[in-house]
């Protein structure tokens, strides 16, 4: 009997689980993509992500159309379309990959609960994690709340050693003489189609699909070794720009996972360790659904967050008066990405700084991020807001001075998101409202006038955060 594909965030043909399983066990398979009015409906009519989507879909049905199948796209809801889909192209069986965001859970479970009733089976497969679920477990059977420990887990359950890695490829390609074409496939609706505009994707430079993913793999494996000692430094090519990728499943995490394993070293190993770090959040939103819009730890729901909307479209747009902050906001802005140890700075001084709610600067992110992920970004917000598992100690925090000296030492990244800073010398580069007034005027740039004053004072903040921590602990 037929089947049918659901695609989500699992954009490929290679090594992909829920294809394989399906084309494996179903002559004729059919595959599906849903552009979700549940979460469309919501964007901006500019959204990078959509295009990014849309172009990888163009991507992906030429290519299964090379081997006899075709996609068929539908812009809709899943809750409805999916079941009508399989009706209408009489399959026994969806097949998808499992995704762990909450709003996702209950939209597959509608799904299957819909298809059960005209007999149609409905399966889910891992294919966006190494681990899952409760795959990795503490020895009394519990999930892991701090990293080490869940890492070392990890490895262990991984049985990796010098010459074996657990992780092998779907070969999907065995069985791809079992796609099937259909009339229902009328090809990928255009951005107009879906109530969308163009954007700028294309000129910032971010090749989308399978295409895209491959090139910065390979561009990425060339300097992996250095990864460790160059990641943390905003102005070098140090990461992988992989992100967005991941999120789309227009790349394989167990090739990525698998690669950087047998490659080894100190720059790769690190890089699996993050990796690792991504595996952590999915098993952390899957056990602890509560921390999507609380604090994973429920004391710090009592933390007293300033409201401030000035500050927060201070922040939002660059205008802080923080020179490292403000180019790492622009940098999101201007090409829906930033880098980590900027995301770290810029988180911290949301909420250490401006005292304002991670749940706005979280969203945010989520707003504009490209590379967006409930798991990822809510982890990482709560890591820097100190309210989540395994967080950054809330005694503990960044000022942004002096990382932007030990991380852009040169003020080089700053320079080329914050113009206006661009003759700047590097003395004052990070702090640029310690600049005398005769040597603003020299470089063209007038504190104040030109560029912003600090809207906050470090030092006070500090001391306002740490009692605003005190208050919520001893409560
Ligand atoms: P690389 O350094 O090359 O890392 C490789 C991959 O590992 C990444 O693509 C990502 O999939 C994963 N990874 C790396 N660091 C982390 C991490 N700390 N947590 C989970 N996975 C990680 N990452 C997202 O993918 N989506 C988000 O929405 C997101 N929001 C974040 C918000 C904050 C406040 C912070 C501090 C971090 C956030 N991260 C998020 C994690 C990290 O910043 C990005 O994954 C990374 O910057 C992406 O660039 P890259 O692919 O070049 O990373």
């Amino acid at each position: 009997q037929p089947a049918l594909v659901w695609l989500r965030r699992d954009l490929r043909l290679d090594d992909q689980a829920a294809l394989y399983h399906t084309l494996k066990q179903h002559s004729r398979v059919y595959v599906t993509f849903i552009f979700d009015r549940d979460i469309l409906d919501q964007l901006p009519r500019q959204d990078r992500r959509v295009e990014f989507i849309r172009e990888s879909l163009v991507e992906l049905d030429h290519r299964l159309r090379e081997h006899g199948g075709a996609l068929i796209v539908r812009h809709g809801w899943p809750r409805e379309t999916i079941p009508a889909l399989a009706k209408a192209l009489g399959v026994s069986d969806v097949y998808c990959n499992r995704d762990y965001e909450p709003n996702a859970v209950l939209r597959d479970r509608d799904v299957a609960q819909t298809l059960s009733i005209d007999q149609i089976g409905f399966h889910s497969y891992k294919d966006q994690t190494i681990f899952e679920q409760d795959e990795v477990l503490t020895q009394m059977g519990k999930p892991f709340t701090v990293f080490t420990p869940y890492k070392n887990a990890w490895y262990k359950k991984a049985g990796l050693s010098d010459t074996d890695f657990f992780v092998r490829p779907y070969p999907v390609t065995r069985y791809l003489q079992h796609l099937a074409p259909t009339a229902l496939a009328t090809g990928v609706p255009t951005l107009a189609d879906l109530g969308f505009e163009t954007t700028d994707l294309q000129k910032i430079g971010i090749m989308p699909g399978i295409t895209g993913g491959r090139e910065r793999i390979e561009d990425f494996f060339t300097r992996i070794q250095n990864y460790k000692v160059a990641r943390d430094f905003p102005a070098i090519k140090g990461v992988s720009y992989l992100s967005v990728h991941l999120r789309f499943g227009t790349i394989s995490i167990r090739e990525l996972a698998a690669r950087a394993w047998r490659e080894g070293g100190e720059g790769a190993l690190g890089w699996l360790n993050e990796l690792i770090w991504r595996d952590f959040y999915f098993a952390i939103l899957h056990h602890f659904p509560h921390a999507i819009g609380h604090a994973f730890k429920p004391a710090f729901d009592a933390i007293a967050w300033d409201d401030n909307p000035d500050w927060h479209q201070a922040w939002c747009e660059g205008r802080t008066g923080y020179p490292l902050v403000d180019a790492a906001q622009r940098q999101l802005a201007q090409t829906g990405w930033m880098h980590n140890r900027l995301r770290m700075v810029s988180a911290s001084f949301y909420t250490k700084d401006l005292g304002l709610d991670w749940r706005q600067g979280e969203a945010w992110f989520a707003k504009l991020l490209l590379d967006f992920d409930l798991s990822a970004n809510n982890g990482g917000w709560q890591w820097s807001s100190s309210t989540g598992c395994d967080a950054q100690p809330w005694f503990r925090i960044f000022n942004p001075v002096t990382q932007s000296e030990r991380f852009d030492p040169k003020g080089k990244f700053i320079r080329r998101y914050v113009p206006e800073l661009a003759h700047v010398p590097d003395k004052y580069i990070h702090a640029p409202w310690t600049m005398p007034a005769e040597t603003q005027a020299n470089c063209g740039v007038l504190i104040g006038r030109d560029y912003p004053a600090p809207i906050v004072d470090h030092g006070e903040a500090r001391q306002r955060t740490l009692a605003r921590f005190k208050a919520a602990t001893s409560e």
